[in-house]
């Protein structure tokens, strides 16, 4: 197959009929790209997400169906065949309709899944009208024929192997043909056909994994920034843009925080070593970030980031003096409610860890009670809640002497209430009050980064 070039939308950049034709120009201007995957228009799945809580009146169903009633008919009234767009957004709105008053009957993550599907079946479909109002032509390409996924509604995971198969025998044969292919993102099916999502953001996943499977050269992610910060530059005014990344800064800056990429984009893309582009579809010519296998430059420092809404756990066990086996209990406990952890430190008698508790997924992680009760079982729990990580991003960090200093020096004025260092060359955090995070970012980020 010719080259194979693979565009992601986001959210911002789909989110109306100017956003939707600017990105219509960046897929055309390489005739490469001939897959786009898209997000919901901005907004959309936030709303669909409350419609589907089961929290609502039917008047506040109504209201919400409005809000997105108006979204996408910004984008029809822009475009030529009105009427068959109409007709297309009302089937859905009353389909969201339909199922948000089920919701308030009974909310299930599985409905959850079915209704904030909606808001990429729109986009998808509206903007390959954009593209053929523009004289390209485009058709549009339902993902959950390939994008096979386990049932772990809200956050399920993709079965590479089947998604490979169906990719070559439905989505492939397409990519040959001289119109470019329109699909979604965020949402699969499982093996009973029922709809799923792969988690909040999951769209750039979306990406990546057809990338992989479709044996693409490069995956670009198109955004509202041009490219990767240093921090954000919503935070600390004095960011700068990053050209060039290694796959493993990137996934460190994903991880904690910098919400550039899906934590788990970048996965399929290193199992291919395809290169992934992050970029501004409003002002392409700014130019952006290639994150890339390995890269020329290797700074000790690259990038600092925030990830805000963590919980620290302090378990403490006066019988773990000279004991085995409790790290194994309390991890095991961990797996059992599918917590996942992200820091931990441990001394002679207590283990901390950190864990997120602003819920990514549709509203799945919470710290559950009956997880705390099990685990109070065998030892003291302290819960410490309002907490963020500042996590420094770089390279061979724990090989370079006096990094630390540095680190240690620019956040002297902070009270640190947890530092996790030494487990990757690329990261340094350190945990502090949820009140002092972004003056610790700002600090930090001043000592390290600007010079
Ligand atoms: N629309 C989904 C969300 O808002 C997926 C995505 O944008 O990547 O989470
Ligand atoms: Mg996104």
């Amino acid at each position: 197959m010719q080259h194979l070039d693979i565009a992601k939308f986001g959210g911002t950049s789909v989110k109306d009929f100017q956003a939707m034709s600017s990105s219509v120009k960046v897929v055309v201007s390489n005739p490469n790209t001939r897959l786009v995957v898209v997000s919901a228009c901005a907004g959309v799945t936030n709303i669909l997400v409350e419609l589907a809580s089961g929290a609502l009146s039917y008047d506040k169903i109504l209201e919400k169906v409005d809000a997105l009633r108006a979204i996408h008919m910004e984008i029809i009234n822009n475009l030529d065949d009105k009427e068959r767009c109409v007709n297309f957004l009302e089937e859905h709105l009353k389909e969201i309709t339909d199922q948000a008053r089920e919701a308030s009957m009974g909310r299930s993550d599985a409905l959850t899944d079915r209704i904030v599907c909606h808001g990429e079946l729109m986009s998808s479909y509206l903007i390959v009208e954009v593209f053929k109002k523009f004289g390209y032509k485009a058709q549009v390409f339902d993902v959950r024929q390939v994008m096979r996924t386990d049932s772990n509604y809200g956050c399920a995971n993709p079965l590479v192997e089947v998604l490979g198969l169906k990719c070559r025998e439905l989505l492939m044969p397409l990519l040959n043909a001289e119109q470019i292919v329109v699909t979604q993102g965020f949402i699969g099916s499982n093996n009973e056909g029922c709809t799923t999502t792969l988690g909040r953001g999951g769209s750039d996943y979306t990406a990546s994994l057809l990338g992989e499977a479709c044996e693409a050269e490069t995956i670009s992610i198109w955004t509202d920034v041009p490219g990767v910060y240093t921090t954000d530059p919503r935070l600390v005014p004095h960011a700068m843009p990053i050209a060039e990344l290694s796959y493993s800064e990137a996934a460190e800056m994903a991880t904690f925080g910098a919400k550039i990429l899906h934590p788990s984009t970048l996965v399929p893309a290193v199992r291919r070593g395809i290169p992934v582009y992050v970029g501004s579809s409003k002002e392409p010519e700014k130019g952006g970030t290639w994150v890339r296998p390995a890269c020329t430059t290797r700074p000790a420092f690259r990038a600092v980031a925030l990830r805000q809404h963590q919980t620290l756990i302090v378990l403490a066990s006066p019988k773990m003096v000279g004991a085995s086996g409790f790290l194994a209990r309390v991890f095991g406990i961990f797996a059992k409610y599918r917590q996942s952890v992200d820091l931990v430190s441990t001394s002679e008698v207590s283990i901390a860890v950190t864990i997120d508790s602003g819920s990514q997924t549709s509203g799945l992680s919470h710290l559950s009670e009956d997880m705390l009760n099990e685990l109070r079982e065998f030892c003291h729990v302290k819960v410490e809640n309002n907490l963020s990580l500042v996590a420094i991003i770089g390279n061979e960090m724990s090989r370079t002497p006096g990094t630390t200093t540095k680190a240690f020096d620019a956040i002297d004025d902070f009270a640190v209430r947890m530092i996790c260092y030494g487990a990757s060359n690329h990261n340094l955090c350190f945990l502090v009050n949820e009140d002092k995070a972004v003056d610790a970012l700002k600090q930090i980020h001043k000592a390290l980064l600007e010079n």
